[in-house]
């Protein structure tokens, strides 16, 4: 194995590219097979680091050390305690800003400027989440046989939580599970994705010094098939909460039946980005651009299915492409960097195997459509923002999720069509409208059968707000009330009082 290069935080212990140890009850141990796996920086192609292989047995002792926790000491922890451990990892968070920031860019390829901007987000979840741990309670409920009976709800958390997360915004994904079930009074067992395990087992060390409790999270890195998928099939986990592909989440949902667990699904997307030709032009070009090119196109609600309006259609897309051809392209490590590489050469391949079809399916490439080579970017991932106009409905690159840098733009007329088309699709997770007219804004808002709308803009997001799927994108919610309550039991309590 070649020797992983040191990394740019000289002081910490793992300035030597090595995280050989995995996050058991409150431990650093060795991971039961004793095997590594590489993690390979996309933007150089180099090896970055190895990193303790999970198992199964790692599992199961993550999750017998989660139990424990859960049913000992963690559930003697008062709701203003779990909130001054948030509270505490969330500073600690701040205070490790820069270094996490450019963990995950060495890690996934994302430009400095946009893991600095997770990193913001990430702190405001984990403190919105801190202040849930003390607003969390049950109901009383006024029955239809008020003289016999006096009823109320308890709420109470779910138990252990496999919490198996995907590379493309490793540090948020990681506290997107976390938050709410440290808030609730559950314990967890992350399984990181192998492209990018350091930045959440950097979290776990945070988390211990934030005097998170032995067991209360355990992190287990390794691969899909083996680690990922003991967790969902383990008898003693209480609820999968998961984030990736919507086929592996098809295997999570069968491995979860054995014990029926819970489950929350946060999936793919094939999202409808709408621009009317009453928009505000200038805007929407920006919006739409960066509704699929941020992160190079690996988010789930990417607006990848661009709809524009027949009579703007060529000159707005000729505009998207513009934009497009203009984006500094190379190592997020650059402070001027908007696009970094894709993940690894796996997405890579798959990318560009996608670009071949659209040509072959006859649409036209009009910015980008090829790997990028020129210099230092040939021993990296790196895919050139591309726009493919001239795209119909039935086209494979309008149906299937790319997850790269890649709009297919289509043209439509009528609204109501408009409707039907932007809805024909398995996925339903984003979707954006560009109008000035309010109306048909609400109107489209209204029909479109997706998680999220956003009109005239793209990718809002709030840890206030839910975020989550229709149909194959999943469901369950992340962020807002609803995540919260997806960690809690509700128990009704009954008292005859007649
Ligand atoms: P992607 O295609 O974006 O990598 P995946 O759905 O394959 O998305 O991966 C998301 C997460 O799911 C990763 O942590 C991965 O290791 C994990 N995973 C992959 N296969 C399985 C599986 N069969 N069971 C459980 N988890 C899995």
């Amino acid at each position: 194995m070649t020797k992983a290069k040191a990394l740019p935080f000289a002081r910490h212990k793992y300035a030597d590219g090595s995280f050989k140890k995995i996050l058991i009850d409150g431990k650093w141990v060795s991971a039961a097979s004793g095997k590594e796996f590489e993690s390979i920086n996309p933007a150089t192609g180099e090896l970055l680091a190895t990193v303790a292989e999970g198992s199964e047995e790692d599992i199961d002792r993550a999750v017998i050390a989660a139990r424990r926790a859960f049913d000992g000491p963690w559930s003697k922890f008062k709701p203003f305690e779990r909130q001054e451990i948030l509270l505490r990892l969330a500073d600690l968070v701040e205070r490790h800003f820069d270094e996490l920031s450019a963990l995950d860019t060495l890690d996934m390829g994302a430009p400095i400027s946009r893991t600095r901007g997770s990193r913001r987000r990430a702190l405001g979840m984990l403190r919105y989440y801190a202040g849930q741990a003390t607003s969390i309670h049950g109901e009383t409920i006024h029955n239809s046989q008020p003289g016999d009976f006096f009823s109320y709800t308890l709420k109470e958390p779910v138990g252990v939580v496999g919490a198996i997360i995907p590379w493309n915004g490793p540090l948020g994904a990681a506290i997107w599970k976390i938050g709410p079930a440290l808030a609730t009074g559950c314990t967890v067992v992350l399984k990181p994705a192998e492209e990018a395990s350091l930045t959440p087992l950097r979290l776990g060390e945070l988390a211990l010094e934030a005097g998170v409790p032995p067991g209360v999270i355990n992190i287990v890195p390794g691969f899909g098939e083996t680690a990922g998928a003991a967790l969902a099939a383990h008898p003693d986990v209480d609820k999968v909460a998961f984030t990736g592909s919507h086929v592996t989440g098809q295997s999570v949902v069968k491995a979860s039946a054995g014990n029926l667990k819970r489950v929350s699904l946060e999936l793919g997307g094939k999202s409808p980005d709408v621009v009317f030709a009453d928009a505000d032009l200038e805007l929407a070009v920006a919006g739409a651009a960066m509704g699929v090119f941020a992160n190079s196109g690996q988010t789930c609600s990417a607006g990848t299915r661009l709809f524009v309006e027949r009579r703007i259609y060529a000159e707005f897309v000729d505009r998207v492409a513009e934009f497009g051809k203009r984006l500094r392209v190379g190592n997020g490590l650059d402070p001027e960097t908007q696009i970094g590489p894709l993940v690894s050469e796996q997405q890579l391949d798959r990318v560009t195997s996608y670009l071949d079809l659209g040509r072959q399916e006859g649409a036209r490439a009009i910015a980008g459509g090829t790997r990028l080579k020129e210099g230092a970017l040939a021993q990296g991932y790196f895919v050139a923002p591309t726009v493919f106009a001239d795209v119909v409905d039935d086209m494979r690159i309008a149906q299937e999720e790319i997850f790269g840098p890649v709009i297919s733009a289509i043209s439509f007329e009528d609204i109501d069509e408009l409707v039907r088309r932007a809805n024909s699709t398995m996925f339903g997770l984003g979707s954006g409208i560009w109008t000035r007219d309010v109306s048909k804004a609400h109107r489209l808002a209204g029909a479109i059968r997706a998680g999220s709308v956003w009109v005239n803009c793209y990718q809002a997001m709030d840890p206030a707000v839910p975020f989550g799927g229709y149909k194959m994108s999943g469901y369950g919610r992340e962020s807002g009330l609803q995540h919260v309550d997806d960690y809690l039991n509700v128990k009704a309590v009954w008292i005859k009082t007649a």
